[in-house]
């Protein structure tokens, strides 16, 4: 009919930035016209909207695509952050703490994580006075460095994030006093991109308002025809900068398999080195690792290789099972595919196949 718009496949996901906002407010302002739903297939368009409640990760709605959200004053000041749910995973399951220590969140650009897991510390701090909150992000890239400073200004994390740009992560001291006090941390490396699904623009892979919280809505239309939000997409390594190969871009699907085992050979190296370097913070107690691939090499290997390494050994770092888990972890069933653990059959709970495009490997526990 005129009214309903055909069902995407693809929903759009939207997490109310709890540091600005609140699902309550957000439902009784911008999505007041919107109808809620019990399952994203009922989700419709046109003048009949439809809005979906997320059942796993608080503060996140599914709506369909459409342009009118970015134009929204809520989406303009950081009140809403545009975010697929798989993306949400990592932050929720880490399960931060304000009374815990200092999280640091090792690859941050452009910030959708780290912003998530300030929100969560933030809505669990309400109420808890003397509690510290504080999110260290690393960044390696210069120019991603400069975006995660925008994304944080505009999501009001300013004062519960530290930024630390051009940092690359696995040259940060474990031994300093600061590192002493981190207990958690958020791995999200660069990886191949291959399980990116319904992307606009395959160079994009951040959402922010493209203009200040004050231009008009007409000001910011314009600005995004001449200039749309694009960032380049990111290296891995300094001495890669100039190889295309490791850029996290959707693979194209008749890529040669020889370059493509070369290329994620390079990128679960660096991934592994990442974690193996996260293991070594001496008061850390939880590690999530996440990645945007589908493959079985960037993730359940990099995982179990990980795992089977000396510092693992030497500081007890085991992959977190049923009867330990953080509040996150009991709510989600899935714990990795076990036919890809090569090294060790048992270690992982179940048989299930991580269906989002962005997989969970897994989380670690001390
Ligand atoms: N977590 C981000 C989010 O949700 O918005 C996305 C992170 S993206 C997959 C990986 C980021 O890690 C890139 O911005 C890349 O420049 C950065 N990076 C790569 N190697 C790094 C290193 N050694 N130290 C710190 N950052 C690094």
């Amino acid at each position: 009919s005129g009214d309903q718009k055909p069902i995407v496949r693809h929903p759009r996901w939207i997490r109310v930035n709890a540091i600005k906002s609140s699902l309550e407010k957000q439902l009784q302002t911008t999505f007041s016209d919107y109808v809620q739903v019990e399952s994203l297939s009922k989700l419709s368009g046109g003048q009949t909207k439809s809005i979906y409640l997320d059942p796993h990760i608080p503060n996140l709605v599914a709506i369909v695509q459409n342009t009118d959200i970015m134009r929204s004053k809520a989406y303009r000041t950081g009140e809403l952050i545009l975010q697929d749910k798989a993306s949400c995973f990592p932050a929720y399951l880490l399960d931060p703490r304000p009374d815990e220590g200092l999280v640091i969140d090792a690859c941050a650009a452009p910030g959708n994580k780290t912003t998530h897991v300030a929100a969560i510390l933030s809505e669990r701090a309400s109420n808890e006075d003397g509690d510290s909150l504080g999110v260290i992000a690393c960044e390696k890239n210069p120019a991603r460095s400069q975006t995660l400073e925008k994304m944080v200004k505009i999501a009001g994390g300013d004062s519960i994030i530290s930024i630390k740009a051009k940092q690359d992560f696995t040259k940060l001291d474990p031994e300093s006093a600061i590192s002493g006090e981190v207990t958690a941390l958020l791995l999200d490396p660069s990886c191949s991109g291959s399980g990116i699904v319904g992307r606009d623009e395959s160079t994009v892979d951040v959402h922010l308002p493209s203009a200040s919280a004050s231009e008009s809505s007409q000001q910011s239309k314009k600005r995004k025809r001449s200039n749309p939000a694009k960032i380049k997409p990111e290296t891995i390594e300094d001495s890669s900068q100039e190889d295309p190969t490791l850029e996290e871009q959707p693979m194209p699907a008749e890529e040669d398999g020889v370059k493509l085992q070369a290329r994620l050979s390079a990128l679960s190296s660096f991934q592994l080195r990442i974690i193996e370097h996260a293991m070594s913070f001496p008061a850390a107690k939880r590690i999530t690792y996440s990645t945007c691939s589908v493959h079985p090499e960037e993730n359940e290997h990099v995982v179990m290789k990980a795992l089977a390494s000396s510092i693992a050994a030497e500081r007890g770092w085991r992959i977190m099972r049923r009867d330990q888990q953080v509040d996150g972890m009991r709510r989600w069933h899935i714990r990795g595919w076990k036919a890809a653990c090569e090294l060790g059959q048992n270690i992982l709970d179940d048989a299930n196949i991580c269906d989002d495009a962005e997989t969970i490997a897994d989380a670690c526990i001390r």
